[in-house]
């Protein structure tokens, strides 16, 4: 990004031809590939045009201003579409920004469009859109992952030079890895979820998705900190892009639990991640094998939560206050009616689920039980950070899998099998692309740090980025 902020500062290029230039590769191939639900052509020009004019005065707001991005379609963009890729919002317009935006518009970016995700970002393939699913720019027969399947695809086509998804279980981190981009899911309440449309409370985070670590860094730079109208953000300086420095792989302590080597993970994935843990190890990295037991009931643990949290928060959407309504005789019925029209399946599948656990006669056994669950995770991970500076698995245990593959929603709750403990725990964690496997694929590395160690993980990532020969998985 520094080359792009560069090339504006010279006047090499406009603010207006970059926009024109990402607007011309997003509409020769949004038929196909499928990863924006809207194009902001009027509005991505206008406000390139107003950063062209600061410019022209030298009254730039950040050194990012003009270099525009896309914006997952769950994140409120005032008088933009925002869809939640639910049929539901599919004419709902924002009467105000999210936070995280008006962040990036006060640092003057430009917003390219909203991109598509699996509905209430449920899933982790995009197939669960009403808008259809995205295809994988490396395998358009694959799906880009999910829920931020559109933000990691567009990055990854070149269609936007970077872009925000959500990560509740896995969202940024796993579309990244299928999608051989960088995505980083902060500490929990590190970065503002004020105007992001929940899906769990407890979980969601904001997070950049880039093509390299660095743009990641400068984008979650720009986005992250305290915010006054989000009760569970976190105080605490701002974060500030570091200085490089390769040499923090000398000594450092990298912690490899065992259970996310285990059967269920790809052969050639282990391999890709195996080789880039032996590379850190030649770096002056010590690898410290260590066991994080609790892991085996990560996935169960997280959908208990999440759907009870989920069917909390999509209870708003009853017909009255926004989006869609069928007309009945009563309101009880109209309220049926109108969600029965609204929510796709995997939607209405997790408002049961949820509605159950959290049901009088079953919220102990259920609910309850998965609270205290999660807390043995965060001890389980906490006292594992004790020992060791970062934690390092494969993101996902496959590479993409194929459109319409995955017939059994278990089998789909599988994919965040490696990423929902960093949720649950609240720590920071990052995917990086680290090769791709016999058909080309990309594969993903997961490197894990404490609560508000992103500068951390950051700066590992990096470190390897540049070991492995700089940009992994093969830019289209
Ligand atoms: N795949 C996970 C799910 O279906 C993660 C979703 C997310 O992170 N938004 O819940």
């Amino acid at each position: 990004m520094r080359k792009l902020a560069q090339m504006l500062r010279t006047k090499e290029v406009s603010s207006v031809e970059l926009v024109q230039h990402y607007l011309t590769k997003i509409n020769q191939e949004n038929e196909e590939l499928n990863a924006f639900i809207t194009i902001d052509e009027g509005g991505a020009l206008q406000a390139a045009h107003a950063s062209d004019a600061r410019r022209h005065k030298g009254e730039e707001l950040s050194p990012w201003d003009g270099i525009p991005l896309a914006v997952k379609d769950n994140i409120s963009t005032q008088g933009l579409r925002t869809t939640c890729a639910s049929k539901f919002l599919h004419n709902y317009q924002p009467l105000y920004d999210a936070t995280v935006v008006t962040r990036l518009r006060g640092a003057g970016l430009p917003i390219l469009g909203k991109t598509n995700l699996d509905e209430f970002a449920m899933g982790s393939s995009t197939e669960y859109s009403a808008f259809g699913v995205t295809k994988n720019p490396h395998d358009r027969g694959r799906v880009s992952g999910g829920s931020s399947g559109g933000s990691a695809a567009a990055v990854a086509a070149g269609q936007a030079p970077w872009s925000l998804g959500t990560d509740t279980g896995g969202s940024i981190r796993q579309p990244a890895s299928f999608c051989g981009v960088v995505g980083l899911k902060p500490t929990y309440g590190r970065v503002s979820r004020y105007g992001v449309v929940a899906l769990a409370p407890s979980l969601d985070q904001v997070g950049p998705l880039a093509n390299t670590v660095e743009d990641a860094a400068i984008l979650f730079s720009l986005i992250a900190g305290a915010d006054p109208k989000d009760a569970t953000s976190a105080n605490g300086e701002p974060f500030k892009v570091p200085n490089w420095n390769r040499e923090v792989l000398r000594g450092l302590k990298i912690g490899v639990p065992e259970e996310f080597f285990s059967s269920g993970l790809h052969p050639e994935v282990e391999q890709g991640v195996g080789k880039s843990l032996k590379l850190l190890e030649d770096l002056g990295a010590k690898l410290a094998p260590l066991s994080l037991a609790t892991n085996i009931y990560a996935i169960d643990t997280y959908l208990t939560i999440v759907t009870a949290e989920a069917s909390s928060s999509l209870a708003r959407y009853d017909g009255v206050r926004y989006g869609k309504r069928v007309e009945a005789e009563d309101s009880n019925t109209m309220f049926a009616k109108s969600r029965a029209a609204g929510f796709g399946a995997e939607v209405k599948r997790r408002i049961m689920l949820g509605t159950y656990v959290l049901s009088a006669s079953h919220y102990e056994a259920y609910y309850e039980q998965a609270q205290r669950v999660r807390t043995l995770i965060r001890q389980d991970v906490a006292e594992a950070l004790d020992q060791v500076d970062v934690i390092i698995t494969p993101t996902t245990p496959s590479t993409a899998f194929k459109i319409g593959e995955k017939r059994n929603p278990l089998e789909m709750y599988l994919s965040d099998l490696f990423t929902a403990m960093a949720n649950l725990s609240g720590v920071p964690a990052l995917s990086l692309p680290c090769g791709v496997d016999s058909q080309g694929l990309p594969i993903g590395i997961q490197i894990m740090g404490d609560h508000f160690q992103e500068e951390l993980i950051l700066q590992v990532a990096y470190a390897l980025e540049q070991s492995l020969g700089g940009v992994q998985g093969e830019k289209i």
